[in-house]
């Protein structure tokens, strides 16, 4: 098999340390390991290796004069100088008078964090009770230099970035000098050059730059060694008092090894041949590739960046309805190390600095930043391309992204699929032997993802339904209808309010005795609807089974849509103008009778990711519930009323950013799911566990670019089941008794999906569930096996 590296994409994060920067650092430790403050021979060497990376800092930072001080990296750095410079301010404000004011600290709205956080760490400290103002940014990232003309006369700092972080925009720092330079007092002005330093060519001594950062391991130099440039004559106070090292501006022996790596950095810099270092006309070059083949790989890609005015270095994008969590997985399951947004902000949530470029909320939260460094090779590039390619190709044959034309799947969907954006769920219900579906409470916000599914897999949509009404906002069920088309059996088939078509199959009875319509999938799948009013007037709950001569026994039913009726933890909330709180207690008596302890419960809402529930479980979870449900000590109307009144007065609104539905306890934290091997015994447990049923919940698109899973001590690939298709696995082991005894073992990339996927099958009562704590990235081989695209097989 052809296993591939991984490709490293990330260098605006960190750098690896260059072969030639590490010798330099070893030879530092193994041989020229003196302290440079002695006065013997091996110190005066040390010293030496010190005052030559002075020396060769200075070149490269166009810094003849000033101060070169070499600190623990460009977060220290800052805070010398932001230190220095409101110490300094502090002793102007001592001298003003009441009416001039206490003055003002300027930095960019897309700075790094480092910089307002020591503007806020050291206004406090020093007690100096300064204004700090975010200058914004327009929507190529550039500084509003009016906002900056307004505010500088009463500013005593500056903080401004050459080139930012995470979109690579090169700020116009000859205008903002400008503005510095026509100020009526002098202001300290820093600039960030972190992510500049060998793209832009500096020239610090020449311009009114005060304070410049600089890191050695964005560079590829080790993490732990940076430089601050200092002009001559600022203001400077030394963050670290001591034995009077680097000329008393920084206490503390030295970390030669890292200068010595760092040195041997900027020598490669400052002479540029072309061994280690690309040439800027090859990176804009490398840069047009690349963005080529995101064009071809993903054809509705939006780039953050501003081409124009950005160092090639940087590739900021976002695709339309895809996720930056999942575009990162599906980079990183292709081998492929990529971030969003900036790493120190990581978790996935939206970049400020996009949010501050004013771009869309999708592109913020769906951004991916792909950062080369200035030593990538062209065989790099070639490989990157081809493998954002087939990252291409697997996510369209998985049927999540749309691309054009349309890849077909190459295996039929069947069952249950659950797409979730934040909490709230879209379901669409599908029946293989017909290829036909039904789509169950449509989100906007989902939309897209729909319609994806259902042409992908070319499927044929019987009704497009909702629960109930919801109270904030209005539901694009007509829209989706619209946009599916042809793919609907009968778009012009006239409905009520909630989709249910007029005309249907006929009706049946359901267990209780009562009379359903319901609408027919297949010979053996039917969806009938029956009334569920209480979190609103017009609720209702369809349930999916196979109904025999004209019954649709509880025991056949295998999922019910219940809407906000009954959620993962919670009661559907009643204190709504459109709720009829009496008849909420009715509904939710009815359910036991029409579905049993077995049947998949799909609600409107996951607030606590539990994906799907069961009556039983929630019994087991919700005291309320159980007493509503209790047939023995039956809960008179008066008490079921006095108790659910208190219970949606617990809800606070304004604590959430969306309404919530119903009150939801909290999910008790199970860890009792969790196994944790030391990555080198994966092997020998999975030896060990050869009889358990192991499942890889990553999406089908992630799990195709196979691992080397023999290293990981498995025979053969484990079971893919996707989170979208956890629901219809529940309803499987709930429903096979030997499933539901067979140990189940889950894995993902990092312990986080698997995770969900243990605790979820617990609080169904699965005991046997458990997951790889930390999950599988630490046991596999950094190498990959592509497999051809038409070898693909999916399972959405
Ligand atoms: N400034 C910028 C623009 C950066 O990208 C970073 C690192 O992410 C820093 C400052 C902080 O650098 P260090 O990790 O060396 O403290």
């Amino acid at each position: 098999m052809a296993y591939q590296q991984e490709i490293y994409l990330d260098d605006n994060a960190t750098t690896r340390v260059l072969p030639l920067a590490a010798q330099e650092a070893f030879s530092v430790m193994e041989d020229l390991y003196g302290n440079p403050s002695s006065s013997h021979i091996t110190g005066l060497q040390a010293r030496r290796i010190l005052e030559s990376a002075r020396t060769v800092a200075r070149e490269v930072l166009g810094a003849s004069e000033g101060r070169i001080v070499f600190t623990s990296g460009a977060t220290e750095a800052i805070q010398t100088g932001i230190f220095s410079a409101l110490y300094e301010a502090k002793k102007k404000i001592a001298n003003r008078s009441e009416l001039d004011g206490k003055g003002v600290l300027l930095y960019g709205a897309t700075e790094h964090k480092a910089i307002p956080q020591a503007l806020e760490h050291w206004n406090r400290l020093l007690d100096l009770g300064c204004e700090i103002l975010e200058i914004p940014v327009d929507h190529k990232g550039q500084l509003d230099l009016e906002f900056l003309t307004k505010h500088i006369d009463s500013a005593h700092l500056l903080c401004t970035m050459l080139v930012n972080n995470e979109t690579g925009v090169i700020h116009e720092l000859t205008a903002i000098e400008r503005i510095v330079a026509s100020a009526k007092n002098k202001v300290a002005w820093m600039v960030d050059t972190v992510q500049a330093i060998g793209k832009i060519k500096l020239n610090l001594s020449s311009s009114e730059i005060d304070y410049a950062p600089i890191s050695g391991h964005k560079l590829y130099a080790p993490k732990g060694i940076g430089i601050l440039y200092v002009r001559e004559g600022s203001p400077f106070t030394p963050l670290i008092a001591g034995g009077g090292q680097e000329g008393g501006a920084r206490g503390g022996t030295e970390n030669l090894p890292g200068v010595a790596a760092i040195a041997s950095i900027l020598r490669a810099l400052r002479d540029r041949d072309g061994t280690v270092f690309a040439s800027y006309q090859q990176l804009l070059s490398y840069r047009d590739r690349i963005v080529q083949s995101l064009n071809q790989a993903f054809p509705r890609v939006v780039y953050n960046t501003p081409f124009d005015t950005a160092v090639p270095t940087t590739i900021n994008f976002a695709v339309p309805g895809v996720t930056g969590k999942e575009l990162l997985d599906l980079f990183d399951a292709a081998g492929m190390r990529v971030s969003s947004g900036s790493a120190c902000g990581s978790a996935v949530k939206g970049s400020y600095v996009l949010e501050a470029m004013g771009l869309p909320k999708w592109q913020s939260d769906g951004a991916i930043r792909l950062s080369f460094g200035l030593a990538i090779k062209e065989s790099d590039i070639v490989a990157t391309c081809k493998r954002i390619e087939e990252a291409g190709i697997a996510l369209a044959k998985s049927c999540l992204i749309r691309s054009e034309p349309l890849v077909g799947s190459t295996v039929a969907i069947d069952g249950l699929i659950q797409l979730k954006e934040g909490s709230n769920c879209s379901w669409i219900l599908c029946d293989k032997s017909t290829n036909h579906c039904v789509i169950i409470d449509p989100f906007e916000e989902l939309l897209s993802r729909i319609e994806t599914v259902i042409r992908c897999q070319n499927i044929k949509v019987t009704a497009v339904l909702d629960t109930h009404q919801h109270v904030d906002h209005a539901s694009p069920r007509k829209k989706l209808v619209e946009i599916l088309g042809a793919c609907m059996c009968n778009s012009n088939q006239p409905t009520d309010v909630l989709g249910w078509p007029v005309e249907t199959d006929g009706s049946l009875l359901l267990d209780n005795g009562s009379k359903a319509q319901y609408l027919k999938l297949s010979d053996n799948c039917v969806i009938a609807k029956t009334e569920l009013p209480g979190h609103t007037v017009d609720g209702q709950a369809f349930l999916v089974g196979n109904p025999h001569e004209g019954v649709l026994k509880r025991n056949k039913v295998r999922f019910a849509f219940t809407g906000d009726t009954l959620l993962i933890g919670g009661i559907g909330r009643t204190d709504f103008e459109t709720s009829a709180a009496e008849s909420l207690l009715e509904s939710l008596r009815k359910l036991p009778k029409v579905i049993d302890s077995h049947t998949i419960i799909c609600p409107t809402h996951d607030y606590n990711i539990g994906f799907v529930t069961t009556l039983e479980s929630e019994q087991r979870h919700n005291p309320l519930l159980a007493q509503i449900l209790n047939e023995i000590s039956v809960l008179s109307a008066a008490d079921y009323l006095s108790l659910k009144t208190a219970v949606d007065a617990e809800i606070e609104d304004e604590k959430n950013c969306e309404l919530v539905c119903g009150s939801i306890r909290a999910y008790e934290d199970d860890t009792g799911s969790s196994i944790d091997v030391a990555p080198e015994f994966l092997g020998e447990f999975f030896q060990e566990h050869r009889d358990s049923l192991i499942i890889d919940v990553r999406e089908s698109h992630e799990f195709h670019f196979a691992q080397d899973w023999t290293s990981l001590g498995l025979e053969q690939p484990p079971c893919n089941i996707p989170l979208t298709r956890l629901g219809n696995f529940l309803s499987e082991v709930l429903r096979e008794e030997k499933l539901a005894k067979q140990e189940i073992i889950f894995l993902c990339r990092s312990g986080n999906r698997s995770a969900k996927a243990a605790k979820a099958l617990r609080r169904l009562g699965v005991q046997s569930a458990w997951h790889i704590a930390g999950g599988i990235a630490l046991g596999i081989s950094p190498s990959y096996e592509v497999i051809a695209a038409e070898e693909m097989e999916y399972a959405i």
